[in-house]
Order: structure tokens, then C-alpha cells, then sequence
């Protein structure tokens, strides 16, 4: 197995950033064989352990397909979060990132949470260490804490609210309607968006998707040239140049959505080019053309594949339930604390249907996070 470095944004304490590094594992490949023979014994030891994979848009396709087929699922990190807090199995396995295994555990604290690999991270939680954060928070006592899902159990301890890309509009507004200052964190795109959007007072952190933080709004716009019938479609983790050439702003639930019921019949999407392969299953006359991550001054090291949701393999759910191996633990106090501003999101949301409404101001809304 190769290890690749990548480069993601840290924010300090005193609002200071620098550029720090971070590795992901890549996979080897399988051969037709071990590919086949490692699904059946995936499907095999998931019946009789008594768990059920519950997967991320982003994961190999390999691993959607045996959520699907063995009664799991495939969604976005709080509906495999509220899936895993509600399904009769006593064992979760989390195909995604380490966030996700989280607020799985924070949700069901009684259930053994498993990870194909525990060293799959967020560049997003990476850069905003805990201790930094709880600091420049004290420093802003009369803000509210709002944090996006992608955050580890720590930060999320230290908030008031947890928001994902879709109900986060609803909520801020909420806020501001109150009267009430934020900090946001970590994603500054998004962050930034919501905060064009509502005109709240928002102090950002600094944080940055490394996959979405890579597209391109020039090479977009000769793309939407090139292929004047199609509907763009953005995640609002990206930079502003490429949301304002979106049709849709949404999360990835909701990009799924706008393709499974668009009437376009092509659509350039500008997200994980992973979440292809459920849009390609529930729609299969579209054509999906990826977002361009290459042009001038492109780094192009994700290339619209996060490298963390790479690390997900057959062998890491073969090894997770065979030897009881990458149990994800969230110690007891943190996850009371955490649990906290994910509930209130919740609340908020079932007593607030509204903010789920189809589409505002651009953005698509419903349940859904990175
Ligand atoms: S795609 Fe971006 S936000 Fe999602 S897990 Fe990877 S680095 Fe984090």
C-alpha cells in the first residue's frame, strides 16, 4: 500500500492559518478473484455478526453495492448517522471517514462502531484542532457556536449547533433572527455562502474541503460553453467562482436528487466524482460529465476523489469484522456534550419542516452533509 501527502489549511487559536500536510493511504488493486471472493466474504461475515455497512456517496462502488445488496445503505453522513441510531444491528460498520464513525458512535453510544480503515480523516476536522478551537471560542464568548458535521466529536462538544450543508440556511436564519453572532467552522466556502445568503454575522474559520476547494470556475465556464444543455451542479464546499456558475447549490443527497428527477439529460457535477456511481444507478439515461479540477495553477492532487474516502476497501471491512479491529470509541463526556448540538439540529429541523423545502435562493435543501 502507497501512502500520498496532501496539503489542507490549519487554523490556530488567534484566527492564524498555515498550509500543513496530511497522508492518505491509496488502496492496491484487486484482481477479478480476490475482488470476488473478498465481497462474499464481507456479505458472509456481516450475517453473522450481526451488522450492517452503512456507506458513504464518496466510497468505491464495490462497497456501495454490498451496503445495498446486504440491507445497508448508501447516504450522506447524517442519514447514515440517524440509519445507524435507528437499524435493529448491534454492529455498525461506517464506510467513510472518521467524522462519520463519530457521530455514528455519538448517536448510539450502546452499538460497536467499526471502520474499514480508523485513518480515514476530513482535511475539514484536520483543520480545526480541538484545543485551538475551544480557545478561539472563549475569545468570542457572545457568538453562537455553529459547526458543520464534519468536525470531530471535540469541536462539536464545544458547539451549540450542528448544521449540514442543507439545513444550515434554515438554522442561521433562525439565528439571525434572533439577534444572535456566530462563529462558523471549519468550512470557509461553505461558511461563506451561507453568510451571502442570510447576511448574518459570522466569524469564519478558515477550513477547506481539499476536494472541493479544487475546481475551477474558468475551466467550469468553457465547460458550460462546451455543453450549453447542461445543468450545473455544485456542492457548496467550493469556492465562490464555481458556486456562482451552479443551477444547484445542495448537498450530495440533494445533487442525486436533482439529477434522479431533473429534466436535463446532462449534468455537470462538481463534487466527489465517487457519488457518480449511485447517480448513474437511479438515473440511467443521464450523462454525467465531472467538473474540472485542471487549469491554471491546478494542483489537481485530489483530482474530485477525496483521498481519505479512497482508504475504504473490501479487505479493511473483511478485517473490521473478522478480528473486531478499528472500533471507533468516543469517550463518554465528549459524546454527552457533542450529542447535544446534533440533537438540537434534529429538533430543529422536525419542528421547522420548512427549512427542508426543495429549493431557496438557489440552494436545494433537505438532510444531508458532505
Ligand atoms: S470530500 Fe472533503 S469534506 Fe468530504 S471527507 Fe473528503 S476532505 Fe472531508
Amino acid at each position: 500500500m502507497n501512502e500520498q501527502s496532501f496539503e489542507y489549511t490549519l487554523q490556530d487559536a488567534t484566527g492564524a492559518t498555515c498550509t500543513a500536510n496530511a497522508w492518505a493511504k491509496v488502496p492496491a488493486p484487486l484482481t477479478a478473484e480476490s475482488r470476488e471472493a473478498l465481497r462474499q466474504r464481507a456479505k458472509a461475515l456481516l450475517q453473522a455478526r450481526n451488522a450492517v455497512l452503512v456507506a458513504h456517496y464518496y466510497v468505491d462502488g464495490d462497497l456501495q453495492d454490498l451496503a445495498l445488496e446486504t440491507g445497508g445503505i448508501v447516504a450522506d453522513s447524517l442519514e447514515m448517522a440517524r440509519f445507524g441510531r435507528d437499524h435493529a444491528a448491534q454492529t455498525l460498520v461506517v464506510a467513510g471517514v472518521r467524522f462519520m464513525g463519530e457521530s455514528a458512535k455519538i448517536l448510539s453510544p450502546h452499538k460497536t462502531v467499526l471502520m474499514p480503515d480508523l485513518d480515514a480523516t476530513c482535511s475539514l476536522d484536520l483543520g480545526c484542532p480541538p484545543d485551538d478551537f475551544a480557545r478561539f471560542c472563549d475569545e468570542h464568548p457572545d457568538r453562537q457556536v455553529v459547526v458543520y458535521a464534519n468536525t470531530s466529536a471535540a469541536v462539536k462538544a464545544r458547539a451549540d449547533w450542528m448544521v449540514t450543508s442543507s439545513c444550515a440556511l434554515g438554522i442561521v436564519e433562525h439565528l439571525k433572527a434572533q439577534g444572535q453572532k456566530l462563529i462558523w467552522a471549519p468550512d470557509r466556502h461553505l461558511g461563506r455562502y451561507i453568510q451571502e445568503q442570510t447576511g448574518a454575522d459570522m466569524l469564519l474559520w478558515h477550513g477547506a474541503c481539499i476536494v472541493h476547494d479544487e475546481f475551477k470556475a474558468t475551466e467550469l465556464e468553457l465547460l458550460k460553453e462546451q455543453y450549453p444543455d447542461a445543468q450545473v451542479l455544485v456542492h457548496p464546499e467550493s469556492p465562490a467562482g464555481v458556486v456562482a456558475l451552479a443551477d444547484v447549490v445542495g448537498s450530495t443527497s440533494q445533487m442525486l436528487q436533482a439529477v434522479v428527477h431533473g429534466t436535463a439529460q446532462r449534468y455537470i457535477v462538481a463534487t466527489d466524482n465517487l457519488i457518480m456511481h449511485r447517480m448513474r444507478q437511479l438515473a440511467p439515461g443521464k450523462v454525467l460529465i465531472e467538473a474540472p479540477t485542471a487549469g491554471n495553477s491546478a494542483t489537481c492532487k485530489s483530482c474530485a476523489h477525496c483521498p481519505w474516502m479512497a482508504m475504504n476497501a473490501l479487505q479493511g471491512v473483511v478485517d473490521c469484522l473478522e478480528h473486531q479491529q478499528g472500533e471507533i470509541h468516543v469517550e463518554a463526556a465528549t459524546g454527552s456534550q457533542a450529542v447535544r448540538c446534533i440533537q438540537r439540529m434534529l429538533d430543529f429541523v422536525a419542528a421547522h419542516p420548512g427549512v427542508l423545502a426543495p429549493r431557496v435562493q438557489g440552494m436545494v435543501r433537505g438532510v444531508g452533509a458532505a
